[in-house]
């Protein structure tokens, strides 16, 4: 097998499109050397290599020693110098390279190839000693930390102490000499710390560093990275031996990095930073101010440091040609590093490069304007998910953040308010016009009231999917939850951080939703713009999609902010949601807590102006747009009162005993609410409740049409169906009041029934459902919970831990798992379609703003998708790309 693929100026045996095999790095490395641009002379070890030392006890094949002393005598060959030569020694770097960039993994290794004997090889063929010496020491420090494990702060010190010994502020004050006594010391150090000598064999040297990128793939850095960006262990890495050049050998030397576009705003204008005399990471490292690239750089950010456009114009002339040569390669912004040794210019990464969704944007668009790439090219360019960061205000970047805790960032956007421990007092605080954040421990259903007046949640438990996280991205209200370094106490209204700073009711927080940062006080928020680029962008993404982009919607608010988005209609309108309201929620209360169906009757009659005023403000903002409205799916006991205030309060709205109503809460209490008296099984024992809520549905239908308002055509879902029987019913009591309604009216309203297929019986059963429903929606989050046998509110424990060892690799309540839950959408909508060929068929579970999940429900042939209102333009983006 072929272990090592080699490079050099003008050819290479790898090519960009050998990621799998070379890694980025490598396979970059290799196009570069291509394109005739000046790459130091290199080879890559495939990442075939990684896995057989992983899948053979950590060691190698036999023939890999073979085939790199054999690629290493090539760039002997090139360079004109010898590995371990003491005369005129080769040095390299060894870099890992994974097939996407992994900060996590093995730092880079310079000057690899020093040792006593060749670092004066190397003073005299420079005939500099102080920059061998600073090699070497640079060398020491590096491999020890990387590779040995010594930290290298413990040479920092040494370094401090020489300084202030000899009265030195600037690293460049020290002479040869110097940095000749550092490295003893820097070695005394290695033997003192390990109890071994600092390795003096460039060969041991270079397979000590070589064994540590391996190695480094399965650290617990980059192990959880892996798990964060869903990259697979089996992918491993590639390792990168090349020769070293070098910025650091005077004032004609230089070293950089640049990107070909601003990676901020995404301007087609050429901007960088480089240090004169530098190496490696220098730059980064922040030791010294790195210098403006280009002139326009030095104007804007009103640096002093001569840019090297006008430093050094013929070398800035050949980089930039190097800029367009690879921006034209590759037909995307490139990030590239650089070294100038010596005035000769080197080449020593191109990737592409890391953007704000602002300058993504400004990119896809202005390069598909240039020619350079396809709408469909531009439109694949984004990650869906990042366009969420468009959407809500976010915090200035500049401002000072005095952060109290890291928690997950779990709902987008950024908040500041007031803080407040209950939902009761967020909503009754808000009401004399404060905007507050709720904070607590965790959320449940009934904090919901609280949760929407709020400007942003904050919990101290709880994940990525924790209820106070699905509802809080369901409103598109920042939250930030699992913040565990925080205590709150509920009794006394207090919030305290780690390191004991209490706060109290009505101080000022902040959160940041996008990367879980909790803040004291104010910082300032800048407002989204949606831009000309945004617009365009989604102009091409409407062209392209073919499968629709409904929202999950109950109030104007949402209904109106989805519109605004894109949405199409709505695909699913809760109508529980509308019941919480507390100008509600006592005739809820009353009518469930009634004994007999005349009693029922009557709060059902109270409730009925309060939704038809609901559905008549959805219908008039989707002006004939489909919107379909699920009829009442929770137990009921979700709505009864909890605290003796409230129980007093409904006994006295409904005439009875606080004693009664405690009763009748305590004999609706179920083992397992989810799988009990909830769904369709309301409707059939309860039918006035659904005849209800279509009468309300239906009059507010006709007193839109009565006003002129475009026609509309409800959609009457029925949940949790798993027989034909119960939706059959169902439908009896929806289409006889709809007729009531409409013949007394004298209007006629078109409209349909159908189902949620969210029961694994009612996927395989839907032929027989289709007869009756006339489309499905499929309900995932319910399926998911169904077809695993989890409870979604439980399984956030223990589906951690399966994703840290491996057993699953996503979420299946987030992203869509197509094997199993997947394979019973298909069948269902296989057998609808063959029942009903024309049967409309959508869903509106948590998958429907899920790109992943998107691109399996447009394979498979939903109509539409349906989402909260901040995903739409994320499924609309998601199911252009789907359809490409
Ligand atoms: P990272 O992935 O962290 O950027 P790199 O492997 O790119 O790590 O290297 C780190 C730094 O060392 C970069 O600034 C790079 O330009 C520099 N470097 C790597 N190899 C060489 C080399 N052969 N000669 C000179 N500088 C090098
Ligand atoms: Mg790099
Ligand atoms: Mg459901």
């Amino acid at each position: 097998t072929k272990w090592v693929y080699t490079f050099a100026k003008g050819k290479a045996e790898g090519r960009a499109d050998m990621k799998e095999l070379l890694g980025g790095k490598g396979a970059n490395l290799a196009q570069m050397s291509n394109l005739g641009i000046p790459v130091p002379a290199g080879f890559t070890i495939t990442t075939e290599v990684c896995t057989h030392f992983y899948d053979n006890g950590r060691t190698y094949p036999d023939d890999l020693k073979e085939q790199v002393m054999a690629a290493l005598t090539e760039i002997e060959g090139h360079m004109d110098a010898r590995f371990g030569d003491p005369k005129k020694p080769l040095l390299v770097s060894v870099r890992s390279g994974a097939r996407a960039s992994m900060p996590g993994m093995m730092d880079t290794v310079l000057n690899l190839g020093l040792n006593d004997e060749t670092v004066e090889g190397l003073a005299h063929a420079s005939g500099d000693a102080r920059f061998a010496y600073d090699s070497y020491r640079r060398f020491i420090q590096m491999y020890s930390d990387v590779v040995l494990g010594v930290d290298h702060y413990i040479f920092e010190e040494l370094l401090e102490y020489l300084k202030d010994e000899k009265d030195y502020t600037l690293d460049t004050d020290l002479t040869g000499e110097d940095w000749k006594e550092l490295c003893v010391q820097f070695k005394d150090k290695v033997r003192e710390e390990l109890d071994e000598e600092f390795p003096q064999d460039p060969g041991a040297q270079l397979w000590g560093a070589v064994g540590a990128v391996f190695k480094s793939w399965m650290n617990a850095r980059a192990n959880t990275y892996r798990i964060l960006h869903n990259i697979p262990a089996e992918w491993g890495t590639a390792v990168n031996i090349q020769a070293m050049v070098f910025g650091n050998m005077g004032e004609n030397c230089a070293t950089g990095v640049c990107f070909s576009r601003n990676p901020s705003t995404g301007d087609n204008h050429f901007y960088g930073e480089y240090l004169v005399n530098a190496q490696g990471e220098d730059v980064v490292a922040g030791i010294r101010t790195p210098q403006p690239l280009t002139l326009l750089e030095k104007e804007e950010s009103r640096s002093s440091l001569p840019a090297m456009e006008e430093l050094m114009p013929d070398t800035y002339r050949e980089l930039v040609q190097y800029r367009d040569q690879l921006e034209a390669h590759y037909k995307d912004m490139q990030d590239m590093e650089f070294t100038i040794q010596e005035g000769k210019l080197w080449m020593l990464q191109t990737r592409v490069g890391k953007r704000t969704t602002k300058a993504a944007l400004k990119i896809a668009v202005d390069m598909c304007h240039e020619g350079l790439i396809s709408r469909e090219e531009a439109v694949m360019r984004l990650d869906p998910r990042s366009l969420d960061q468009l959407l809500h205000p976010t915090l200035d970047p500049d401002a000072p953040r005095d952060v109290m805790s890291q928690g997950l960032p779990a709902s987008p956007g950024a908040a500041t308010g007031r803080i407040v421990f209950s939902a009761e007092d967020a909503e009754s605080w808000v009401k004399r016009k404060e905007e507050v954040i709720l904070v607590r421990t965790e959320t449940s259903p009934e904090d919901i009231g609280g949760m929407h007046v709020a400007q942003g949640i904050l919990t101290t438990r709880g994940g990525m999917t924790s209820h106070a996280a699905v509802v809080a991205r369901g409103m598109g209200t920042p939250c930030v939850s699992g913040a565990g370094d925080l205590k709150v106490d509920h009794r006394a209204k207090t919030l305290t951080s780690f390191n004991g700073k209490v706060l109290v009711e009505g101080d000022v927080i902040t959160i940041d939703g996008s990367n879980g940062q909790v803040m004291a006080g104010t910082v300032p928020t800048i407002q989204p713009e949606l831009s000309g680029d945004f617009s365009k962008l989604m102009e091409w993404v409407d062209e392209i999609r073919t499968m629709g982009v409904r929202t999950n919607a109950e109030t104007p608010h949402d209904a109106e902010m989805a519109r605004s988005f894109g949405a199409e209609g709505i695909g699913l309108c809760r109508t529980e949601h509308m019941f919480f309201d507390s100008a509600r929620i006592n005739y809820v209360r009353e009518m469930i807590l009634a004994d007999n169906e005349e009693k029922r009757r009557e709060a059902l009659a109270d409730i009925l102006p309060f939704q038809r005023q609901d559905f008549e403000d959805l219908f008039e903002i989707m002006e004939g747009l489909p919107v379909t409205i699920r009829l009442l799916d929770p137990p009921l006991h979700e709505f009864l009162p909890h605290s003796e205030r409230d129980m007093a309060l409904v006994a006295e709205v409904a005439g009875m005993s606080v004693e009664h109503v405690k009763e009748r809460a305590s004999e609706m209490a179920e083992q397992n609410p989810m799988l009990g008296h909830r769904g369709c099984r309301l409707g059939i024992t309860y039918p006035e409740i659904y005849e209800m809520q279509t009468r309300a549905i239906f009059e507010a239908a006709c007193n839109v049409t009565k006003r002129g308002g475009k026609p509309v055509v409800p959609e009457i879902m029925i949940p949790l169906v798993a027989m034909k029987a119960e939706l059959d019913r169902l439908k009896e009591v929806v289409d006889k009041t709809a007729h009531e309604v409409c013949q007394g009216e004298g209007i006629e309203i078109d409209f349909i029934v159908g189902t949620m297929i969210e029961l694994p019986r009612a996927a395989l059963r839907a032929g027989d459902i289709a007869q009756t429903a006339e489309f499905f929606s499929f309900g995932t989050n319910d399926l998911t919970q169904t077809t695993f046998g989890l409870s979604r509110d439980d399984a956030g424990k223990f589906l951690r831990v399966y994703q840290e060892r491996g057993v699953i690799e996503v979420d299946p309540f987030v992203s869509i798992d197509q094997d199993g839950v997947g394979e019973l959408v298909q069948m269902g909508c296989e057998r609808g379609r063959a029942t009903r060929p024309d049967i409309k068929l959508g869903i509106c579970g948590e998958h429907g703003g899920d790109p992943a999940s998107i691109a399996f429900f447009n394979r498979i042939g939903l109509n539409y998708v349906s989402c909260s209102p901040f995903r739409v333009p994320i499924a609309r983006l998601a199911a252009a790309q789907a359809a490409i």
